[in-house]
């Protein structure tokens, strides 16, 4: 997606296509009015990749961290939303996590709010979240039972899959590999 297709505005009107990972993630962030760093780079990352740029990814977390002064969010965190972006250090354009990658590194901690679902929360939590989106109790037993099958990025297909079927026509979608791939492929725009 083009940088700039998205802006800080717009950000809370598109969490219907997120994949579980990032709904997590952005409703952690409204409840708690802060993230933890690898939830930051997690979700930061995934928003740049739909297209926020720097300027409205900057607009966005101060926002989202209501409580905190300006000072504070200048010198604790704006620095490193404008490191994803290459503008501070070695000025890397620093690309969205791969599932694999979120699956396979970094497992979260207590507090910490990054990681997969179907990887790292336990089965009843996966299930309530899979409820909270409004999946039927088939659909959430299936998709339960691929994860605790260790078959995480099927499970998260299998979601995919679950909320296409709202919409009739649609086709059968492409395996799972990144949530900026979810996302294109929940909102109808070309794969990633
Ligand atoms: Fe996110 Fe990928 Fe896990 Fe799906 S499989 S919830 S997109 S990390």
């Amino acid at each position: 997606t083009a940088a700039g297709a998205v802006s800080a505005d717009s950000v809370d009107s598109l969490a219907d296509g997120f994949p579980l990972c990032m709904q997590h993630l952005h409703a952690q962030l409204a409840a708690d009015r802060h993230l933890r760093h690898g939830g930051r780079m997690q979700l930061g990352l995934f928003l740049k990749g739909l297209g926020l740029d720097m300027q409205e990814a900057l607009a966005y977390w101060r926002r989202a961290f209501g409580a905190m002064t300006d000072d504070q969010f200048a010198k604790g965190y704006a620095y490193n939303i404008r490191h994803n972006y290459g503008a501070e250090g070695r000025r890397a354009d620093y690309a969205p996590y791969s599932c694999h990658r979120i699956i396979t590194t970094n497992p979260p901690g207590p507090g910490d709010h990054h990681g997969c679902p179907f990887r790292h929360f336990a089965p009843e939590r996966l299930r309530a979240a899979l409820h909270r989106d409004r999946l039927p109790d088939a659909d959430v037993r299936e998709i339960a039972a691929l994860a605790a099958a260790g078959h995480y990025q099927v499970a998260c297909t299998r979601h995919l899959e679950a909320r296409l079927l709202r919409r009739p026509g649609d086709a059968q979608p492409a395996a799972v590999t990144s949530p900026n791939q979810f996302f294109d492929l929940c909102s109808g725009a070309a794969p990633a």
